[in-house]
């Protein structure tokens, strides 16, 4: 059982952004600013590292790219925003299928962390 493919499948209701064929972009349940978006392949991919490894990796990469600044377009923040993803457990990915915040709306430092 993944969470977000059944997001993607629809079984589990989700707060819809922007969809296309490869990509499904949902607000975060638990938003850390203003606009806080996810960017899920609807392929299944466990972690930025199988993305990258997987046939069909870079088509996804590239529509997740595309789908990041459409997000970003669609809530006026494309001046500035900030997306990340997190890899693996260690660095608090709590979801095992590959995703990445689009964050803004709130003043963003220059420090990452
Ligand atoms: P990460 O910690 O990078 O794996 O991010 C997982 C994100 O998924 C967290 O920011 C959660 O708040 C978010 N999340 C968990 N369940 C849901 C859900 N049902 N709908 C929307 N976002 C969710
Ligand atoms: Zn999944």
């Amino acid at each position: 059982m993944c969470l977000f493919c059944d997001i993607v499948e629809g079984k589990i209701p989700s707060t819809k952004v922007y969809e296309n064929d490869y990509v499904l972009c949902f607000n975060d349940i638990n938003p850390v600013a203003p606009v806080h978006v996810l960017v899920v392949p609807k392929k299944h991919f466990a972690n930025m590292n199988e993305l990258a490894s997987d046939p069909e990796g870079a088509l996804y990469s590239a529509e997740i790219t595309k789908a990041v600044a459409e997000v970003a377009k669609i809530k006026g923040i494309e001046g500035a925003y900030r997306t990340i993803n997190n890899c693996g457990e260690g660095a608090g990915q709590t979801v095992m299928h590959v995703h990445f915040h689009v964050i803004g709306g709130v003043e963003l430092t220059e420090r990452l962390i």
